[in-house]
């Protein structure tokens, strides 16, 4: 884990701050709770947002990583690439971990970032005075998805018994 951010990294976390706080006090106000957010910085410098959707029919959820990468592809087309995403949970105190993004989601990021894409797990906590954000973690695509599931085409074109 490497906690150094580079200058675009900064840009995105001090985004992703600014953006948790405005999308929790709209939920707060229509009686809502804090929920999972996800920040992508695009390979062309582009921002995009998600936030977990949670419907009444579980199988519906989309998470906050996948409604970022779903921005994305709407506002840049299917070749953009995430250049770094941020995946912000909250939690009642400091964990040792943050929240890793799933295993379809590890999967997305792969698919649409590179081996070096970067992974950034935000803590944040409510207090009465707002939000606070007391840990970072810095990892790769890579770390999360060492064997990506990757289908060879036309593995089995021209195949014949042997
Ligand atoms: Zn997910």
């Amino acid at each position: 884990m490497d906690k150094n951010l580079t200058q675009e990294e900064k840009r995105l976390v001090e985004y992703a701050k600014e953006a948790i706080v405005k999308y929790n006090k709209i939920r707060h106000e229509k009686g809502n709770i804090d929920t999972l957010y996800s920040f992508i910085i695009s390979d062309h410098g582009k921002i995009h947002d998600g936030g977990c959707f949670e419907p009444n029919i579980a199988h519906a959820t989309v998470c906050g990583e996948r409604h970022a990468i779903a921005n994305m592809i709407l506002q840049e087309s299917n070749k953009a690439k995430i250049k770094s995403i941020v995946v912000a949970d909250p939690v009642p105190e400091v964990q040792k971990h943050g929240t890793p993004p799933c295993g379809t989601c590890r999967h997305l990021i792969w698919t649409y970032g590179t081996p070096e894409t970067t992974v950034i797990l935000m803590q944040y906590i409510q207090g009465k005075d707002g939000w606070t954000f007391p840990k970072i973690e810095k990892y790769t695509a890579k770390d999360f998805y060492p064997l990506p599931y990757e289908p060879k085409e036309g593995l089995w074109d021209n195949w014949q018994p042997k």
